[in-house]
């Protein structure tokens, strides 16, 4: 039973490599080791046993984390979030192998790949569905893309997929259920759609721990398109009174920080509009730390805040309004690209064996998708910014790629200047030099 109601909720791990589900759960530090603690994982383990009679489900509680003896230097944890990953119809069509009718996405990743797992955890909003079916492979309006699309993504490092947008049901149930089961056949972990109510009851918080620092994801969208959620399954959508309690509920697990993935706004705005920074403020005044927007498709703002909460803790409270698109075919200005957005979480004990925690080293690196046009393929790829200014690469870019890809880098340059905290020292990279 612990392992049915654990299996998705602590996944205890020390390292970027996810480790099988089994594994994990045969990770020496999986249960706590003092003998105290472990008479605490029995009396835990009852409570599941008998929480499970009674249909509890998620609401089991689980033993706050370990707190060592001795001063021990702080633990951090480096989180990488990206936006929107697409694949519009011409996306497709490029990662298509003709003659033996298979998909390759795996360069399309490749040469951001070393920037994505260099995080710790490295967190992305999957916009289309997986429904395993060729006829229901499309681009715009309907997405449905194939399962070598997560092949590519985990090979990439992505750890930690968002799969409630506007996207979730294009395919229907099929692929609202085949998205899942492909995500966990690749070890990546999800939060926001569920395949049944009992997956979405004991699921619908995602809790990982790394590096001793654990953290409580939460995932909702605005809305689905018009499509109705398939019968039996479950998409979190924004509900105040639903996030109140989900928010609740994820503090009992003793998490350090409370990230929520939100996919909301205007389309194509630059900036957010009242019921994204609305929103914002109510998930600061419930508890949430750590707010990672998504949905207009282009990049706005980041803001950390020194924000009291409806608990009486005051502390600073990080959002990036809209990551931009990752990976899209979506051409125009400001829309052909997105950032890495990164920061470090850092949890100290201190001698009186108190915990302090903090956000840390707040950067991001711009990205941008570059179509390379060949007279058989485009093939398109993610390309960080800072590596291909000097143009040196061995994947050269014409002079009107790398003018729109300079284009694209200013703009979110000085766009993000405005984002009212300390840039890293190693990025603030100078702008290009005027001609
Ligand atoms: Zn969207």
């Amino acid at each position: 039973m612990w392992r049915k109601y654990s299996r998705k909720n602590y996944l205890f791990s020390h390292n970027k490599t996810s480790l099988p589900i089994q594994n994990q759960l045969c990770d020496p530090l999986f249960f706590y080791k003092s003998s105290f603690l472990r008479y605490l994982k029995k009396i835990s383990i009852l409570f599941v046993l008998v929480s499970a009679l009674f249909g509890c489900g998620i609401r089991t509680q689980i033993p706050p984390p370990e707190v060592p003896q001795e001063p021990r230097p702080f633990n951090q944890l480096t989180i990488a979030a990206i936006g929107d990953i697409m694949v519009h119809g011409a996306q497709l069509t490029s990662a298509w192998d003709v003659e033996n009718d298979t998909y390759d996405f795996e360069p399309v990743f490749s040469t951001a790949k070393d920037f994505l797992s260099a995080a710790d955890l490295t967190i992305g909003n999957l916009e289309t569905t997986l429904p395993g079916r060729k006829k229901l492979y499309a681009g715009y309006p309907r997405f449905g893309t194939p399962d070598a699309l997560v092949t590519a993504i985990h090979g990439a490092g992505i750890d930690i997929l968002t799969t409630a947008n506007n996207h979730s049901c294009d395919t229907g149930k099929r692929g609202v259920v085949q998205t899942i089961k492909v995500l966990d056949e690749y070890n990546i972990l999800h939060v926001g759609t569920y395949r049944n109510k009992s997956e979405y009851e004991a699921n619908r918080i995602l809790m990982v721990e790394r590096n001793y620092i654990r953290l409580a994801l939460l995932s909702y969208t605005y809305g689905l398109n018009d499509m109705p959620i398939p019968k039996g399954t479950h998409v979190n959508l924004i509900d105040k009174q639903q996030m109140t309690e989900d928010i609740a509920l994820a503090r009992e697990q003793f998490p350090d920080f409370i990230i929520v993935l939100i996919h909301y706004g205007k389309e194509y705005e630059r900036y957010p509009d009242q019921f994204q920074k609305e929103i914002v403020a109510f998930l600061f005044n419930e508890g949430v730390d750590i707010v990672l927007g998504s949905h207009p498709h282009v990049v706005q703002p980041f803001v950390l805040r020194q924000v009291t909460d409806k608990y009486g803790d005051t502390k600073p409270r990080l959002v990036i309004y809209s990551l931009g698109n990752f990976v899209s075919n979506q051409r125009d200005r400001y829309r052909d690209g997105g950032i890495i957005f990164k920061f470090i979480l850092q949890k100290n004990y201190t001698t009186n064996k108190s915990i302090t925690r903090n956000i840390t080293n707040i950067h991001y690196i711009p990205t941008w998708v570059y179509v390379h046009r060949t007279a058989d393929k485009n093939q398109f790829y993610i390309l960080p910014i800072p590596k291909y200014l000097k143009n040196d690469q061995p994947l050269h870019l014409p002079e009107d790629a790398y003018q729109k890809m300079l284009t694209f880098y200013k703009d979110t340059q000085l766009h993000l200047l405005s984002s009212p905290i300390q840039i890293k020292q190693e990025m603030k990279i100078p702008l290009p030099k005027e001609e």
